[in-house]
């Protein structure tokens, strides 16, 4: 365990509020913080105490403060550190954190105090990377991903059999020591069954990744139908129902057009409305074209027809489609007569079909709990990959374990195989931060706002 200088920030968002907190951390941060604090003497206080008094410096009375002491290693970032609870007010918080500066503290940059805290040992990358996900975290289902991380999630286990990986490792290299070739210590069977476990673990984090980036980003759903089958209709039903957040993003190369709707905590987001409305019915030039590149972003496709003919069309465009993705048949305007169109056996079997009118708003709570159901099923399971740089070495982690397997097969000498499990060893490592540059932490901890 190692204390720093001490650095100050603002903990809470700046702007006018309540209350902010300043937070001190690092060595003689007590001492520093007491030699303003009137009311008591925070040196000879316990951790973990809230204690009342003024702040004055020389001889200006700032604002009257809560200050919280936490004593080494007790607290975030493991290091003495100072809470300072005062009037949120940008003047005072300044004057605060400029008494602080001149007084010996530097000002912490972003994401600092957690970068100590995992330099301190306090939790490893992936929990530390957690913590900026659970700041920025909108949504119900994000906040639950990051917390589930934060707790541990999939580093435990990986930390775990990377240890046994390392072990290994350990008995081939002994085996090389004696350099007589007949010698074994490392069970060749129980490495390839290793490595498989290794494999099994792994699969489901690399595939739970493209889910987990769609839970963060918003989960995309292509509105396919034919022209007037009610597409505009319907999504402006759930819109307003659901007094959506609709965000307009002005994409770089072309305007595209987004809303953002939010069921049960869930974020959908609709892709590419603007063609939607305008240009993805089927019968427009270019129209299937752009219907087939929407339902390629989508997870999830809402199949609109209003009639026999237009089912006919939009099982057409089905054809074909990956089977991968998630399909629901709305069979829209059943509130006019003579709306009995049948599906063909194809589209029968599928359980997802749902009858409504967008525009007499029927049935659109059971579309809505049949769009639910979709993803509920993919959020049951239990360990999502959210972060980018976890999902890359991953892969690389995995592609490093097949040439240990290819060279296990291959019948390679001892020196290789102990080469491949090295770099197998080397891209784990990379993901809880076991082995970790200093360049990789400061890009890591750079993306945290300042005082987390
Ligand atoms: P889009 O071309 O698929 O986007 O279809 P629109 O949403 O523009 O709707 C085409 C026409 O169908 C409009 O006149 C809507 O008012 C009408 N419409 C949409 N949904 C319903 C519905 O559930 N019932 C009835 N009767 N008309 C609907
Ligand atoms: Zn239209």
């Amino acid at each position: 365990m190692q204390q720093q200088e001490p650095i100050c920030a603002l903990a809470t968002a700046s702007g006018v509020g309540a209350i902010a907190v300043i937070r001190v951390s690092g060595i003689g941060s007590v001492e520093l913080v007491n030699r303003f604090f009137y009311g008591k003497d925070l040196t000879k206080v316990k951790s973990h105490t809230v204690h009342f008094g003024t702040l004055q410096y020389k001889s200006l009375l700032i604002d009257e403060v809560l200050a919280t002491v936490f004593r080494s290693p007790k607290s975030f970032t493991k290091e003495d550190s100072v809470e300072i609870s005062c009037h949120g007010s940008d003047y005072i918080v300044r004057q605060i954190l400029k008494m602080l500066v001149s007084e010996g503290a530097r000002m912490a940059k972003p994401g600092e105090f957690t970068q100590r805290a995992f330099l301190n040992g306090q939790f490893d990358l992936v929990q530390a990377e957690a913590v900026a996900d659970l700041i920025t975290a909108d949504s119900d289902v994000s906040h639950r991903t990051a917390l589930n991380q934060l707790r541990g999630g999939f580093s435990k286990k990986l930390y775990l059999l990377r240890e046994e990986l390392i072990h290994f490792a350990s008995l081939i290299e002994l085996e090389l020591d004696f350099g007589e070739e007949d010698v074994e210590f490392a069970q060749r069977d129980d490495l390839r069954q290793l490595i498989m476990h290794l494999h099994q673990t792994i699969h489901p984090l690399i595939d739970s990744f493209s889910f987990g980036n769609a839970l963060k980003e918003g989960i995309p759903v292509a509105i396919i139908g034919s022209p007037n089958v009610g597409k505009s209709t319907l999504l402006n039903a759930l819109l307003n129902e659901e007094k959506a957040i609709v965000t307009e993003i002005a994409g770089t190369t072309r305007d595209v057009i987004e809303d953002t709707l939010v069921l049960e905590g869930m974020k959908f987001r609709f892709i590419d409305t603007a063609g939607i409305r305008e240009t993805l019915d089927v019968v427009e030039s270019m129209g299937i074209e752009r219907s087939r590149r929407a339902m390629e972003q989508a997870d999830l496709v809402l199949f609109l027809y209003d009639s026999e003919q237009t089912l006919r069309e939009v099982e057409q465009l089905a054809k074909g489609l990956n089977t991968e993705k998630k399909y629901i048949w709305v069979q829209n305007k059943i509130d006019l007569p003579d709306q009995n169109s049948t599906f063909t056996s194809e589209v029968s079997s599928s359980e997802n079909q749902v009858k409504i009118s967008a525009h007499a708003q029927i049935g659109l709570d059971e579309l809505k709990s049949v769009i639910l159901a979709q993803v509920h099923q993919q959020a049951a399971t239990d360990t999502v990959v959210t972060n980018l740089r976890h999902y890359e070495h991953l892969l690389k982690t995995s592609a490093a374990l097949d040439e240990v397997l290819n060279g296990l097969d291959a019948g390679i000498t001892g020196d290789f195989l102990a080469q491949d499990i090295r770099l197998a060893l080397f891209h784990l490592g990379e993901i809880t931060g076991t082995i970790v540059s200093d360049d990789l932490l400061a890009n890591i901890f750079s993306k945290f706002c300042i005082g987390k």
